[in-house]
């Protein structure tokens, strides 16, 4: 019996009535776990429909209103982690304390949202013409729409719905498909906290269900996060359509490793980026550029750490690294080894001789070295635990390799000249920057969002800029009446 995953419309689980479904399984055991309903059309416009009403009342709650819910929502969260966690390792693969930690990443959003009442406030200048006040305030959009990958089933959504509602808006969210239960979770936790019901919801589905939000008119702007291909239709198509519409996708990160890096810390910090979560997020680090001599032994350094992590079910206290997401998604990474084998990178560490489960989805760790840019290795976002070291004579030619690459979305460089970390930061057509920092995802209060084809839209997502993309803005310029100045003047108004 398979655990069915439905929607969560208007404050409650809502059964899907398309008939169409698509199944969730455990990837450390490969098998069929859940089976999630995808929504028609016609379900997705029934869904808009409550989301609308409910933004109407919603938009007049007051601030310590919303930021009443927002605090109740991150005790809940808080509380109730552990319980995610587990839900997340069990349909992503994750282990324990990767998924405990997506959902601590995700918590700060909340907890920066809370500070809705800071956050919205306006300006305002007095006399800005003789008895006449001019002020900025920010209001809702009415209902917005966020569209989520699978390998942050709690922190992507969290990114995006806590500002959303924070600033007065309805919150759809259309989860992945492939580990659909934690939004249900989240939900939940959303109506434990006081949230009307209405506000926030769910929509699980495919294809189907993303066009049908994109297309509707009372749909005002979509988040999204997933593939470059399909950010780049979702910010057509939504834009089109007159949305506003910020779509962050893929991503093809560089470690830029200079001479005189530190070594070992180096290599812990590139082997926690590139094989953590088994190398699923768009901030591992895939590609380490050996500058100079360090290649040698940055490689040898890499390699020598490989054997020691436990590949197993996320579940298992002792495990480092879990299953990747879908049996096709390992064949096609493991396709990938075997393409940069053939084109004549040096296979270091093969994870597809490695020991691992028999059931489940599972590859070992893979490093590749000597790989060459137009090895497909290195063009192709692979997503899964392999990591590819390329040699660079130079920084200059490191940095070149980096600003031609298609996608921008982190990087890092790892050296302990501060002149050139700096330089660095400035030349790098990247969006986020670690100096000696593997992954560096923003805080909450700053905002996340890469460069090139790693970030469609002027926005980028959480923090400030979360709550500009979420409002819109007013500018009320206002006298109050005095008759004994009153005339009529036909002139365009001056400021006097
Ligand atoms: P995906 O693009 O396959 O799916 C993302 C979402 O889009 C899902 O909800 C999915 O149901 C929907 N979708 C899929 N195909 C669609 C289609 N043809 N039309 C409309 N909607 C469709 O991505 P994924 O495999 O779930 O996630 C992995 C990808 O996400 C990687 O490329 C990764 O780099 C990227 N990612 C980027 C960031 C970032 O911040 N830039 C963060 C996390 C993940």
């Amino acid at each position: 019996m398979t655990q069915r995953i439905s929607h969560w419309i208007d404050g409650r689980k809502t059964p899907g009535t398309s008939g169409r479904t698509s199944p969730a399984y455990n990837p450390a055991i490969g098998e069929q776990t859940g089976t999630v309903d995808l929504a028609s059309a016609a379900e997705v416009n029934s869904a808009v429909a409550t989301a609308v009403a409910a933004s109407r009342d919603w938009r007049h709650a007051s601030l310590s209103k919303r930021s009443g819910v927002l605090f109740a929502f991150r005790e809940l969260l808080r509380e109730r982690s552990d319980e995610l966690a587990a839900i997340v390792t069990a349909e992503h693969g994750k282990v324990l304390s990767d998924a405990a930690g997506e959902i601590a990443r995700g918590l700060e959003n909340v907890e920066f949202a809370a500070g809705v009442p800071q956050l919205l406030r306006g300006g305002f200048s007095e006399q800005a013409s003789t008895g006449v006040d001019v002020y900025s305030i920010r209001q809702p959009l009415g209902v917005v729409a966020g569209i989520t990958p699978f390998n942050f089933p709690v922190m992507v959504p969290l990114w995006m719905c806590a500002n959303a509602i924070a600033c007065g808006n309805s919150f759809i969210l259309k989860p992945s498909e492939k580990d659909p239960s934690a939004s249900l979770f989240l939900a939940q936790m959303w109506k434990d906290a006081g949230l009307p019901d209405g506000v926030f919801t769910v929509i699980q589905g495919d294809k189907e269900a993303v066009d049908a939000l994109l297309t509707h008119a009372d749909i005002a702007a979509v988040s999204f996060v997933g593939s470059t291909p399909i950010a780049r239709y979702i910010y057509e198509t939504g834009t089109a359509q007159g949305k506003r519409v910020q779509a962050l996708g893929g991503a093809k990160n560089h470690a830029l490793v200079l001479p005189d890096a530190d070594v070992d810390m180096t290599a812990d910090a590139v082997v926690s980026s590139a094989y953590g979560s088994a190398g699923e997020r768009c901030m591992a680090l895939s590609v380490a550029v050996a500058v100079g001599d360090v290649a040698d032994p940055l490689v040898n350094a890499i390699a020598a750490r490989l054997p020691k992590l436990t590949i197993g079910d996320g579940a298992h206290p002792d495990s480092d690294m879990g299953p990747l997401i879908t049996a096709e998604h390992r064949d096609k990474v493991a396709g990938y080894i075997a393409a940069g084998q053939e084109a004549g990178a040096t296979v270091v560490v093969d994870g597809r001789s490695a020991v691992v489960p028999s059931a489940g989805f599972f590859l070992g760790t893979t490093l590749l070295d000597y790989v060459q840019p137009e090895m497909t290795v290195y063009t192709d976002e692979i997503f899964g635990p392999v990591l590819c070291v390329v040699r660079a004579k130079t920084y200059e030619e490191g940095l070149a390799l980096i600003n031609a690459n298609e996608y921008g979305n982190g990087t890092a460089i790892f050296t302990r000249d501060g002149g050139a970390a700096r330089q660095f930061q400035f030349d790098v057509q990247v969006g986020m920057v670690g100096i000696n920092v593997p992954i560096p995802v923003p805080v909450a209060y700053y905002s996340f969002g890469g460069w090139k084809a790693s970030l469609f839209g002027d926005t980028h997502m959480y923090g400030a800029e979360g709550m500009s993309f979420y409002t819109r803005g007013k500018v009320v310029t206002s006298r109050w009446p005095d008759p004994a100045t009153s005339s009529v003047d036909l002139g365009f108004p001056r400021t006097r």
